[in-house]
């Protein structure tokens, strides 16, 4: 190979047969039976589909298919995995289609291999963190079996543990997808051995100098760590045979990137960092895992703070294990792990260890018990309140993305829409202006229908126009998102107004031209509004949206228009001059009355202040005058009152006398004063409040006394409704007995 460097020519190639026989050994080996016989022949197809081809050392393809099932066989994958892991390029590197492979091997392996295809196929290009998870979530829904993401894990792995031969780009694009998602998805599913792997590997490109730093370190510290982990694994070896707990130790170096990791967060140079390593005490049951706890604290000084329990509360991912770090006998920390057989598969694998996998006859692959174990993390995790338990056991059932659909943007941004949404749904997701002025859409690079289901993964592209026409209504009928709808909707009603306007305008002058009124005529604000105002609408587009809407007909508006517009034609007006002016007077009237104060209308003043003057005590009927007065309003006289008989006539005071009239509608009670000249007798008093009480008169104030000669002067204050009434009164009073004279005062 041209681009193979030169340090690795001596490089020893693969031999895909003797790594294939090796799988075979380690499938033999697996507690769940595999039918060697087709993991054979799917070897043999994915041989010949890529023969020709080489990987980037030289070796045959085929090898990197055989490492990706290796991988899949470590982490306890069904056959049908393996099967697809062996043939897991065939449909994107050589001629082979999913039909030739379900043929074979059944679509169930087909889909598998399609399914990585897909994710292969995925362009990444690095985003913010919450574009990154949406990705991420992307290939777990694109994946619909979660053996698709194990395999494409075991993918990524092996081709991440060759990039040594990839040129310096591919080599940090790689490793920067794999710390940004296939790390993370592995982390969220539980598999922390492949996780720290990809992890370290993606390192050691991204930051070749940090990694360096560490594993050169590391190096050179290794004798005195060795020392230091064989010492301390033996003295726990010997004091748990001692207390005759049954466990296997192990020790290790923590993995670089976690190193990495922690000297950055802590702002710590490596010499900073103690607890380099880490001992696995693993035990056959949980009462065991405590038992050893106490054992450890009891020979080292634990590290307070440090001690987790995650075996009471496991984490999200389904982890399990009792964690402490205590402090060795030379001062330095170590972190202890202790875990069940169990947990330490569960730790390692993850998932893989635990997911259901149907088997073609209906039997599964499970190992006897992981069923109810299964269940009963599920149902933990579904307890635990964590939004990252939530996120898990969401990613878990994968199906639950049913509900769910990942698509690009030709900018490679990730749109979350609902399962079964179309290209309208994601043009309203971006903006509704995009949803508004859509006039086509690309998915993948070719004009579809907008009513194409998207699929997951696929590009989706909107051409917008500024003249577009707008939504079509039929869209309701197939758009998956509500937001969609509502934008839809809105436009509606909103583009509705405008369109109604317009046609019922229309309409309205077709109506009035077929009644023979120019809509010209009619239309002006002097007649149109008049109508508005009578049939409740306050602006002239509320009439016509009306119209068009069909809320008020146009024929009933039409007939309105057209009766005004005649009674304002000449011809039309001699015709109804009569019945006009008699209403005209009526209307006049009601005007002056509203304008009355206390029954009085003033000429050329409204609203002023009236008084009845005390000397004459006017009356409706009364001929009045009325005088005004300096800051009291208008006082008022009856003609014949002495004070406006004898009134200065003087040019200064005459203008003073102002006409005034009574209004026709009189409602007030008005008070007036009468005398009554008299003999003066026994009784008369009484006599004369007998008259006035059968009258209904309502007497004020009433006042008698003698002025000599026999005479009597009795004064009446009595509230009457006018003139007419007063007059009644005063004649029935004259013929009460002795009665000589009854006056009005003031005359
Ligand atoms: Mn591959």
């Amino acid at each position: 190979m041209a681009d193979q460097p030169d340090n690795l020519s001596t490089h020893t190639l693969l031999d895909p047969d003797e790594m294939y026989a090796s799988l075979e050994e380690k499938l033999r080996q697996q507690p769940h039976p595999i039918d060697i016989g087709r993991v054979h022949a799917a070897y043999e197809v994915a041989k010949t589909a890529h023969s020709g081809q080489k990987r980037k050392d030289g070796s045959p393809y085929v090898t990197h298919c055989v490492a990706a099932a290796d991988i899949a066989a470590d982490m306890g994958l069904d056959e049908d995995s393996i099967v697809a892991a062996l043939l897991h390029d065939v449909i994107e590197d050589t001629n082979l289609q999913h039909d030739d492979i379900a043929r074979q091997f059944g679509t169930s392996v087909a889909d598998i291999v399609e399914g990585v295809s897909k994710l292969t196929r995925v362009q990444y290009t690095s985003k913010e963190d919450e574009q990154m998870e949406n990705l991420r979530k992307m290939l777990m829904a694109m994946a619909k079996d979660i053996r698709v993401i194990l395999i494409k894990i075991a993918d990524r792995l092996h081709n991440m543990r060759t990039m040594a031969y990839q040129s310096p780009e591919k080599q940090r694009s790689k490793s920067l997808e794999t710390m940004e998602i296939y790390a993370p998805i592995a982390h969220r599913l539980g598999m922390q051995r492949a996780k720290w792997e990809l992890e370290d590997l993606s390192l050691q490109y991204l930051d070749p100098l940090g990694y360096k730093e560490i594993t050169d370190t590391l190096d050179r510290r290794m004798p005195e760590l060795e020392a230091f982990m064989d010492s301390m694994k033996e003295k726990i070896r010997i004091r748990l045979e001692k207390e005759g707990v049954n466990a296997s130790i192990f020790c290790r170096i923590k993995h670089v990137y976690s190193i990495y990791r922690k000297m950055y967060t802590q702002k710590l140079n490596l010499n900073g960092i103690f607890d380099l390593c880490a001992f696995r005490v693993i035990v056959d049951t949980i009462p065991d895992c405590y038992n050893v706890l106490g054992i450890i604290h009891d020979m080292f000084k634990p590290v307070p703070g440090r001690f987790k329990d995650y075996i009471s509360t496991p984490k999200p991912n389904m982890y399990q294990s009792v964690h402490t770090t205590v402090i060795g006998s030379e001062g330095i920390p170590f972190e202890v792990q202790i875990r069940t057989w169990e947990m330490h598969y569960t730790a390692e694998y993850g998932i893989a260890a635990h997911w259901k996998y149907k088997m073609g006859d209906g039997s599964t692959a499970l190992r006897s018990g992981d069923e109810d174990k299964f269940a009963w993390v599920r149902r933990l995790l579904e307890s635990q309140q964590e939004s990252d338990a939530t996120d898990f056991v969401h990613d878990l059932k994968i199906d639950m993305f049913a509900d769910e659909v990942f698509v690009f943007s030709p900018k490679g941004d990730v749109i979350n829409l609902p399962a079964g949404a179309t290209p309208v749904d994601f043009a309203y997701s971006i903006h509704s202006d995009i949803g508004n002025h859509m006039v086509g859409a690309k998915v993948n690079g070719r004009i579809v229908p907008y009513d194409t289901v998207l699929q997951n993964g696929d590009i989706v592209e909107i051409r917008t126009s500024k003249s577009a026409p707008g939504p079509s209504r039929d869209w309701l009928n197939f758009v998956k998102s509500g937001s969609a709808r509502t934008k839809i909707k809105q436009w509606y009603k909103k583009e509705r107004r405008e369109e109604n306007i317009l046609r019922g305008r229309a309409m309205l002058e077709d109506e009035l031209r077929h009644m023979g009124v120019a809509p010209d005529e009619a239309l002006t604000p002097d007649i149109l509004h008049p109508v508005m105002k009578k049939l409740s609408f306050n602006e002239e587009d509320d009439l016509y949206a009306a119209i068009g809407y069909g809320g008020i007909t146009a024929i009933r508006v039409a007939n309105r228009l057209r009766d005004d517009v005649k009674s304002t034609r000449p011809d039309h007006r001699n015709a109804i001059e009569k019945v006009t002016d008699a209403a005209e007077r009526r209307e006049q009237q009601a005007k002056r009355n509203a304008k009355a104060v206390h029954g009085i209308l003033v000429e050329g003043l409204d609203n002023c202040l009236i008084k009845f003057s005390r000397c004459c005590t006017p009356v409706p009927g009364d001929d009045i005058i009325g005088f005004i007065t300096r800051g009291q309003g208008v006082s008022i006289h009856r003609k014949d009152c002495q004070n406006y008989i004898n009134r200065d006539t003087s040019p200064e005071n005459e203008g003073r006398w102002i006409k005034v009239e009574w209004a026709d509608t009189i409602s007030d009670i008005y008070v007036t004063t009468i005398t009554i000249a008299s003999k003066d007798r026994n009784g008369l008093v009484m006599d004369i409040a007998t008259v006035l009480n059968s009258m209904n008169a309502k007497v004020r104030n009433l006042s008698s006394r003698s002025v000599g000669y026999g005479q009597a002067v009795t004064v009446i204050s009595l509230e009457v409704k006018n003139a007419a009434e007063l007059r009644y009164m005063m004649n029935r009073v004259a013929g009460v007995s002795g009665v000589s004279s009854v006056t009005r005062n003031g005359s």
